[in-house]
């Protein structure tokens, strides 16, 4: 019979995703084979991670400080906005290093069967941003879903009037996929095909 406590750490590695029996597993054991050091360093960034990671004051991306390191660097340009829907997918761009604009972290997408409106999504500190800082282009990255296209659309109706430009990346991202698992040729293909809305 396995100890309850390994147990308990195993059944904990299974809230993960992608994580089945085998690979929790696994984990368990590398774990219970660990310097004693390093599993109270692993606990402890487990710990923490909630209290110390925040939302940027700006841009609503994740941070550990007020201001997160994109909005706080001075060689970044302010004239294209990139919009996406979650935290994730502002270091997935960045990761592809070939957009050195801004982002803008909305809270979701606007889904009204799910009772998700504009208020719920932060579209209105959005819409300041634009209007206080002079970007030249709104790049939309949201998921290519229906509920990416009502949103870019009722925001692009704000928009209207403004004098900037507003683009969203080029199909070519399947519909309703998840960004994290679309390759980076597409994404930068899709960034550099981009299409006014
Ligand atoms: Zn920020």
């Amino acid at each position: 019979m396995i100890p309850d406590s390994l147990n308990q750490l195993i059944e904990s590695f299974k809230i993960l995703p992608g994580v089945g029996e085998k690979s929790a597993e696994r984990y368990a054991y590398a774990i219970l084979d660990l310097d004693e050091d390093l599993v109270s360093q692993f606990a402890s960034s487990v710990e923490n991670i909630k209290d110390s990671i925040q939302r940027c004051s700006i841009c609503n991306s994740i941070t550990d400080k007020n201001i997160c390191s994109i909005c706080s660097d001075k060689t970044r340009e302010n004239n294209a906005l990139f919009v996406v829907d979650d935290p994730k997918n502002v270091f997935l761009f960045e990761k592809l290093n070939m957009f050195n604009g801004k982002y803008h972290v909305l809270n979701g997408l606007i889904d009204p069967l799910e009772g998700i409106n504009p208020e719920d999504i932060g579209i209105d500190s959005l819409i300041k941003r634009i209007e206080d800082e002079d970007f030249k282009e709104i790049i939309f990255a949201l998921k290519p879903s229906i509920e990416g296209e009502t949103t870019s659309l009722y925001i692009k109706k704000i928009l209207d009037g403004m004098n900037v430009k507003i683009t969203r990346l080029a199909s070519g991202v399947p519909i309703g996929a998840d960004m994290e698992y679309i390759d980076s040729l597409t994404l930068e293909r899709a960034l550099s095909d981009r299409k006014e809305v």
